[in-house]
């Protein structure tokens, strides 16, 4: 394994218990603590298991021997930590204000860490050492640069690597030594670690884009941009990865950045893919802020994996933390959205974990009402059912459940509504309890719809009554394990996409939203949940997006405008989108920025599969001749044919036409058919078939053209069942990209990151 070296201050901390200005008068203090960032950088490489050391100094005092013992318990060789006779350990006094801010009263430069000389022990430990990490506030004197300079070429000749974390403040750049040290080391450094505005703090570019081109062309190989609460951003040649940082409330900030670095390093030493690196680094970086003290707040990997697991989290926060970027609007609250994968089939299911897990996020899955309910739904799956399902597939492609959000769709009485309102009411109560109670965080509360003898839509305020009803049981349902946010409004098409052909498209009115916004709360007030909606985090909405049999309403922010600036009146909520499949890309993006934060997609799901399927049926018949007889497409035919309940009355026209829309259509009724088990059969046949000898390259370019370059170069195996999951990747793909800020989009994350 490869040992890691730094170099740099050791020093105790000493915090202030009370928050106030300075130390102008006697307060209570607490420490020693531990602290510097060389020392808490390298107490966190020993923490993950990873051989390591530091070169440093440190006086022959208690101050010293408080760091030496936690670094050696840790697991920190020590051999090049002098001791000096003549000066005392580094010290810092630090005094929280109200505002968050610091005051310091430093010993640094003249305690014993200043004093750090080239020793035997150094060059031993340099000897043995395979990556080297620099700091740079620890470059503070002409000695200590040269010192590190040359342990730079120690490293490198010796075949190692060397990071970087700047770690300085824009005033501390102006003094030109120190720059141009820190320029140095930038041009000698493998990997760069800043973070914000750091990233342009030592390039000619002003702008980040060209920042990081002018960084990689000093043959600087990869940039990891630390961006707070917010997470991380990874940049190499190839492109660029972000990954959402961890919900946590922040107690210390100091230390962060170092647990954070050294995470990072050990996780590509160690041989993880710069997703899984990014995720546990971040996982460092939000446990170091969650814990009081410079250096109590570094973890083992056990640790890591509990808070990535969320067995540590709030119940409930996970998911307002990743539909909510946008509150506040503080600095760093950039737009950016949530897709919300509303699919029961299994490979899309998969998929959606894949691309989850190549992104560092969760995964939000949703049923509706009529397809999974307490008696079975369509699917014959209670909500319990479902959940188990999806963990099913979770747990064999060991994608951790906690990073599964699950979600109810329109839960109220529509599958009931042939019945009379209150018999259908006592359907939706059952309902939403069994949805509560099997874990699923998102509620989407839809009592629009009239039940027996009432008009098809309901006024608001009977809406809003029935919805606060059902917000009842959900809150009496809810544990400590679930606490739900709830979703309201109902101003979209039936579940299962539009019926007819649509002609006109009207888009939600801000006067309608507010009012759906306003009957709520007071019902929910009427009906003493007022505490659930505080836990309300989007109403759905109709930006001007849809899709009927053969053609998609494409998004014009033009028409959303007024409904985008109603958002304002809504503090901390988002609008949802439904019926978002299809959309163009740059759609996609502009209705995350224009507030329509959560992005449902299912039948464009689906749609992606069957293509691929079928791309894999027209293979299988190149191949030998006499697979049509098996063919899939055939299949479901005859499957469609023998039980058209779930395209008769949705596909219109002649019957050429239906027979064409059976198969080719965007609302994609055949997704009703895959769990048959004739079609089902029929999927197994047709990947058994192309099992066993890989598939030809030039049938996958003929067939499969949009992954040909990704088999040839290796990213996606050539397996019938790679190739389906990869297509609906592709979908996947662009809606992540359309979920980020809009300051790190654009370059999606390709198969070729997710090393
Ligand atoms: P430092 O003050 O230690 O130098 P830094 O400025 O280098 O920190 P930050 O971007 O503040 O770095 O934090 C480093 C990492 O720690 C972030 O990328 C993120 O993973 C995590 N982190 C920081 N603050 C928070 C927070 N409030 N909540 C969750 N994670 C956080
Ligand atoms: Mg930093």
């Amino acid at each position: 394994m490869t040992k890691v070296v730094t170099l740099g201050e050791i020093l105790v901390e000493i915090v202030a218990e009370g928050r106030g200005d300075g130390f102008r008068q006697p307060v209570h203090l607490l420490g020693p603590f531990p602290s510097g960032a060389p020392a808490i950088f390298i107490d966190q490489v020993a923490k993950l298991g990873q051989p390591c050391g530091i070169v440093s100094c440190v006086g022959d005092d208690d101050f010293g021997w408080v760091n030496l013992k936690r670094l050696g318990d840790d697991g920190v060789d020590v051999k090049a930590v002098e001791i000096s006779p003549a000066y005392p350990t580094g010290s810092a006094f630090v005094r929280y204000r109200d505002n968050g801010d610091r005051d310091f009263v430093y010993n640094i430069k003249n305690s014993a860490c200043g004093q750090v000389r080239w020793t035997d022990a150094v060059s031993e430990l340099l000897e043995e050492c395979g990556h080297l990490h620099v700091s740079g506030p620890s470059l503070f004197s002409a000695r200590i640069i040269e010192m590190t300079t040359k342990a730079i070429e120690s490293v490198k000749s010796n075949g190692g690597t060397v990071s970087f974390d700047p770690n300085i403040r824009k005033e501390v750049v102006r003094d030109p030594e120190v720059r141009s040290a820190l320029a140095a080391m930038l041009a000698r450094c493998d990997t760069f670690l800043p973070s914000g505005e750091e990233l342009t703090l030592l390039t000619e570019a002003s702008a980040p884009e060209a920042a990081i081109s002018e960084i990689l062309g000093l043959g600087v190989t990869a940039i990891v941009v630390k961006d707070g609460a917010e997470g991380a951003t990874y940049h190499d040649a190839d492109g660029t990865s972000s990954a959402p940082g961890y919900p946590v409330d922040e107690v210390d900030p100091t230390g962060a950045g170092d647990c954070f670095d050294a995470t990072f390093i050990t996780c590509r030493l160690q041989g993880r893919s710069v997703a899984e690196s990014l995720a546990y680094a971040n996982a460092a970086g939000a446990r170091a802020v969650g814990i009081k003290g410079p250096m109590e707040g570094t973890s083992s990997f056990a640790q890591l994996d509990a808070l990535r697991s969320g067995a540590d989290a709030v119940p409930g926060k996970r998911l307002t933390s990743l539909i909510s970027r946008r509150r506040g609007g503080g600095p760093g609250a950039e737009p950016a959205g949530v897709t919300s994968v509303c699919s029961a089939h299994p490979v899309v299911v998969e998929a959606a974990m894949r691309q989850a897990a190549a992104d560092g996020a969760a995964v939000l899955i949703e049923a509706t009402c009529n397809q999974v309910n307490h008696q079975g739904g369509y699917t014959g799956l209670t909500p319990a059912a479902f959940r188990d399902q999806v963990y099913r597939t979770a747990d064999q492609i060991g994608f951790p459940r906690r990073h599964v959000i699950l979600g109810g769709d329109h839960l109220g009485p529509n599958p009931w509504r042939h019945l009379p309102a209150e018999a259908a009411l006592a359907q939706a109560e059952a309902m939403v309890a069994a949805y509560v109670t099997a874990g699923y965080e998102k509620i989407h509360l839809d009592t629009s719809m009239g039940c027996q003898g009432e008009p098809d839509h309901l006024a608001d305020p009977v809406t809003a009554e029935r919805a606060a009803r059902l917000a009842v049981v959900a809150e009496a349902a809810a544990s400590a394990a679930t606490a739900p946010r709830y979703v309201i409004g109902t101003e979209v098409p039936v579940p299962g996409g539009s019926v007819t052909e649509i002609e006109h498209l009207e888009v939600t009115r801000p006067a309608a939203v507010a009012a759906t916004f306003e009957a709520h709360r007071q019902a929910f007030a009427a009906a003493g949940v007022e505490a659930a909606f505080e836990s309300v985090i989007a109403v759905v909405v109709q930006p001007g997006v849809e899709f009927d049999d053969r053609n998609v309403v494409v998004y014009q922010p033009e028409r959303a405008v007024e409904l985008s600036a109603a958002l304002a009146g809504m503090p901390g909520l988002v609008f949802e989108a439904h019926s978002t499949d299809y959309q163009p890309p740059q759609s996609l993006a502009r209705l995350v920025d224009d507030g329509f934060a959560i992005l449902k997609v299912g039948p464009g799901l689906t749609f992606a599969l069957r293509e691929a399927l079928y791309a894999l049926d027209q293979i299988a018949t190149a191949l030998s001749p006499d697979w049509s007889e098996h063919s899939l497409m055939a299949e479901m035919e005859r499957e469609m044919l023998a039980h058209p309940g779930y395209w008769q009355s949705y596909y219109r026209g002649e019957p050429d036409q239906q027979r064409v829309l059976r198969h080719f259509s965007y609302s994609d009724r055949v997704r009703y058919y895959w769990a048959s088990p004739a079609a089902q059969e029929a999927v197994q046949r047709l990947l058994a078939r192309l099992s066993g000898a890989s598939i030809p390259g030039p049938l996958i370019s003929q067939f499969l053209p949009a992954l040909y370059s990704r088999v040839t170069s290796g990213a996606v195996d050539p397996t019938p069942r790679d190739l389906a999951l990869e297509a609906v990747r592709d979908v996947l793909r662009v809606y992540t990209d359309a979920c980020r800020p809009a300051k790190t989009r654009g370059q999606l994350s390709g198969p070729g990151l997710s090393r």
